[in-house]
């Protein structure tokens, strides 16, 4: 079953209630985030494949700012933790912000390290996913020291 989410942008295509399920995910996981020092809330949600519920991830900030670590860094190392091994199916980031917010450069080498140049990310807010782009728009030369594997 297709549906879009509230909010969806005309010009994309539908997203599957798959996709949905996990933006409600990575809403109620950016509810958590400890963003105290920019004030900045973001979510997000792994899904893998083979797997039901993705796994949710926020951005955890701290005193001494290197030691923070975004939403999509923090699924992606929940994921090894859980499961070692994996394939991801898709990522989705979901923040407040009016305009469509991409992973950063260390989360988007984080990603590319577990991850095809295929992966879909969808890129959400609060009112529904804005933009849909694979890892190799965002990253189309990412850095890999070998071969990952699922
Ligand atoms: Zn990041």
């Amino acid at each position: 079953m297709k549906r879009a989410c509230k909010g969806y942008k005309k010009a994309m295509a539908k997203i599957t209630a798959e996709v949905e399920k996990a933006w409600q995910t990575a809403l109620k996981a950016r509810a958590n985030a400890h963003s105290p020092y920019s004030k900045f809330k973001v979510g997000a949600a792994l899904k893998l494949k083979g797997v039901a519920e993705a796994i949710p991830g926020c951005n955890v900030e701290n005193a001494s700012f290197g030691a923070t670590i975004c939403a999509e860094r923090t699924a992606f190392t929940q994921a090894v933790a859980w499961h070692g091994r994996f394939e991801p199916e898709f990522l989705i980031v979901a923040t407040d912000e009016v305009q469509a917010t991409v992973p950063c450069a260390l989360c988007l080498q984080v990603i590319a390290e577990f991850s095809s140049d295929n992966l879909p990310i969808y890129l959400a807010n609060t009112e529904g996913v804005q933009k849909q782009y694979t890892l190799k728009d965002l990253l189309p030369y990412p850095f890999r020291a070998f071969k990952a594997s699922p």
